[in-house]
């Protein structure tokens, strides 16, 4: 049955294909097709919009529109679909070489014991990729693995990071996390408006659509009853520009 409520929208005009969106959608409900981000069914998308950030071209936001409704068994089912085709075919969605599962086999330690002190040291990276973003749950190295987090600094400030820290562990490396985590909390803006002329839930969803227009403009929530809209940004948008765009569409705040 479709209902009113919230959902991801694509613009495939800005989508350039990279995939960044596909492993940040935990339900799965991100493909690329034709080299451009699809949503594979509405009833997989939650709209909570936890792929908004991650994508490059601003390509990705939340609107309100008819659709089915969210269905977390349906969730479950695609994901065990796609969980099988990855063990047969483990490559992310983008078809990157660079994100293809690989899994390397390591010298065995008696013979890592016993080479001669002066030989070059070995590898103890058993896989990749190890971006975390770009490891699916269901990547065969992951199972049963200890899993080693690392920043990014830390393979420049231990030399012995592969001896002391890697051997026998799956890796993954936060570097893209912290750069966004960074980028959201620092660069993320949030303001609640005070809008008189608000009468009914019409209202609300006329300013979410005019709104999430704008560029930058990542979400928009209203409340009809406090006559509140609270929208959260980042640049291009500014306060001012969408203090404009609410007196445009006749619903200035004050
Ligand atoms: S809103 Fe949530 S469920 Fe929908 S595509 Fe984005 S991350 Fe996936
Ligand atoms: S991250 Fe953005 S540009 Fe990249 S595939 Fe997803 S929607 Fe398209």
């Amino acid at each position: 049955m479709k209902v009113l409520r919230k959902i991801i929208e694509i613009d495939e005009e800005k989508c350039d294909g990279c995939g960044q969106c596909v492993p940040s959608c935990t339900e799965g409900a991100i493909q690329i097709v034709d080299g451009k981000a699809k949503i594979v069914a509405d009833i997989l998308c939650d709209g909570l919009g936890a792929c908004l950030g991650e994508c490059p071209m601003g390509a990705l936001k939340v609107i309100e529109r008819e659709a089915d409704e969210f269905d977390e068994e349906a969730v479950e089912k695609h994901l065990a679909e796609t969980e099988k085709v990855q063990i047969e075919e483990p490559a992310l969605a983008c078809g990157c070489p660079s994100t293809k599962i690989q899994t390397f086999v390591l010298p065995e330690s008696v013979f890592d014991a016993n080479k001669p002190a002066d030989r070059k040291p070995e590898s103890s990276l058993s896989h990749w990729p190890v971006k975390i973003r770009l490891v699916p749950p269901t990547a065969p190295f992951l199972k049963g693995a200890d899993l080693l987090v690392l920043a990014d600094c830390v393979p420049v400030a231990f030399l012995t990071l592969h001896r002391d820290f890697l051997k026998g562990r799956a890796v993954g490396f936060v570097i893209k996390f912290m750069t966004r985590q960074k980028k959201e909390v620092f660069d993320m803006e949030k303001q609640t408006f005070s809008v008189p002329n608000i009468s009914c839930g019409h209202c609300v969803m006329s300013i979410k659509n005019e709104l999430t227009e704008l560029k930058g403009v990542k979400i928009v929530e209203g409340d009809p009853e406090s006559k509140n809209v609270t929208v959260e940004w980042e640049d291009p948008a500014t306060v001012e520009t969408i203090k404009d765009k609410l007196v445009e569409i006749n619903y200035p705040d004050s």
